[in-house]
């Protein structure tokens, strides 16, 4: 039997969206009042957001239900998932329950791989989730219409936006022309509009991160696995959606080698359906083996791992992309806001440099942004998300080169698995990181406190 199974089987949805309701319209949104440069009435909205992910979607449900009148410009084309592990930690959903509403799956427990692939099995206290990012982003959407968002199935022009006297007026590539008072850049980790007006990032402040949408296991339940990569920053995953495992690596872009991390994430993909889970017990992962050990080379194995690549090869959908990943500078210097323009999200290069993770600060900047506007000071934004995890993100960028770095003459994350699998209290540290709970202002004093307790 093949160890996979087909894309629509052993879905387990944790709880179905309740619906959405229509579309109603906004009552405070104004009659087009201004017309473009060749005479041709615009539409006109005290707020134009660029781009219908977490971070726009967000934005504009909190900014409409204040009572702006907003477009939510979504590009993004039909059915076209955006890129992404889909993990949201256990932090994220206390602070917006209702995440929980879309269609995903709760994971409670996981398999951590250290680089020579020693295993950890990790119970968390509080449980994370993982979405299709088709199922999160629509339902995100959805939410800002209902709530009176005016959304349009437009991508904006690259260079499709300037400035004059009275506002901004933003050009669709169907030729369609929108004006505002305030332009928001939720446009995600490559924004044309961050790129203008708050300046272009260099690669080494952009991290990669690739992977394949393939089928579930036949058997057993889908494992959720993280695993640090021998010999490169950064590591590989395998999360199990309703109807498919989200398998990726991410990594630093100037280290950026895809043949070399192709090759290993293949490894890691056919040793994960390799192993399949019995009853409870999921035997250890080979991981990072390179096919087959000595003495096997002829037997079974060999040809049981061939067919489990052709067969991933059949049906395994490829992605990739990239996310920011800001040097500890970059933080003091580079601004998410300025005079009627703010960005929001990866837009704003908000993602965690350790762990690549985005959707907690994209949901969060845009809550802060529409806090701002609304309280009729949108530019002390700058001031809230620096308060709020700028800090938290500057300590993550310093300790990225540690936390990937050496440590007692091996890799920083080898000796902390080592460490968690003899001693409950660095377990637990770890969980609560995993779950975005503990930040990496204090992690080093909490896992030094914890192994000082027996
Ligand atoms: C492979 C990979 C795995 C990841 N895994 C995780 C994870 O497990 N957990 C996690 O928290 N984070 C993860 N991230 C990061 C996460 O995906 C981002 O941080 C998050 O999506 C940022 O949300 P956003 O709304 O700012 O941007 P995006 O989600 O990128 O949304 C931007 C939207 O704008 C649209 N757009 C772009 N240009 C235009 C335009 N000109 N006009 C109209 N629309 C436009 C795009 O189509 C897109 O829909 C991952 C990233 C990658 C690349």
């Amino acid at each position: 039997m093949s160890p996979l199974n087909s894309l629509t089987g052993k879905a387990k949805p944790y709880r179905t969206s309740g619906g959405i309701a229509a579309p109603r319209p906004n009552p405070s949104l104004p009659e087009a009042q201004r017309a473009n440069y060749h005479g041709c009435p615009m539409e006109q909205f005290d707020l134009l957001i660029v781009g219908a992910g977490p971070a726009g979607s967000f934005a504009a449900e909190r900014l409409a239900r204040g009572g702006a009148s907003v477009a939510l410009f979504d590009g993004r084309p039909p059915g076209d998932p955006k890129a992404c592990g889909g993990g949201v930690t256990s932090k994220a959903l206390k602070a917006w329950p209702h995440l929980l509403e879309a269609v995903g799956r709760t994971i409670d427990e996981l398999d951590m791989y250290s680089p020579s692939g020693k295993r950890l099995h990790l119970k968390l206290d509080e449980p994370f989730a993982v979405y299709s990012r088709i199922a999160f982003d629509t339902f995100l959407r959805e939410r800002a219409r209902e709530a009176g968002a005016h959304v349009f199935a437009e991508k904006i022009a690259g260079r499709g936006f300037k400035k004059d006297e009275t506002g901004w007026i933003v050009r669709a590539q169907s030729g369609k022309e929108f004006s505002c008072a305030w332009l928001v850049g939720a446009d995600g980790a490559n924004s044309p509009i961050a790129k203008k007006l708050a300046g272009p990032l260099p690669p080494a402040e952009m991290e990669v991160a690739f992977g394949y949408r393939a089928p579930l296991p036949s058997a057993g339940d889908a494992a959720t696995v993280v695993a640090f990569l021998p010999k490169w920053v950064g590591y590989a995953w395998a999360f199990p959606r309703p109807d498919h495992v989200s398998f990726g690596i991410a990594t630093t872009q100037d280290a950026f080698d895809h043949e070399a991390l192709d090759k290993l994430l293949w490894d890691f993909m056919v040793s994960y359906y390799e192993v399949p889970q019995v009853g409870n017990l999921r035997p250890q992962m080979r991981i990072w083996s390179k096919g087959a050990r000595k003495g096997e080379r002829t037997g079974t194995r060999v040809n049981s791992l061939r067919h489990i690549r052709a067969e991933l090869e059949k049906s395994a959908e490829r992605y990739a992309a990239r996310i920011p990943g800001l040097e500890p500078r970059t933080w003091d210097t580079r601004h998410a806001c300025g005079e009627q323009w703010a960005l929001l999200g990866d837009a704003a290069g908000f993602a965690d440099p350790v762990t690549g993770e985005g959707i907690y600060y994209a949901l969060r900047s845009a809550e802060l942004f529409a806090e701002a506007y609304l309280s009729g000071s949108p530019l002390d934004y700058e001031k809230l998300w620096r308060a709020d995890f700028g800090r938290e993100l500057q300590r993550a960028s310093q300790m990225r080169r540690k936390f990937y770095g050496n440590f007692w003459g091996a890799p920083f994350t080898e000796r902390m698995i080592e460490f968690a699998r003899g001693h409950r209290g660095i377990r637990k540290v770890l969980g609560r990181l995993v779950a975005g709970d503990q930040g990496y202002t204090d992690l080093k004093r909490k896992l030094a406190r914890s192994a000082l307790k027996p």
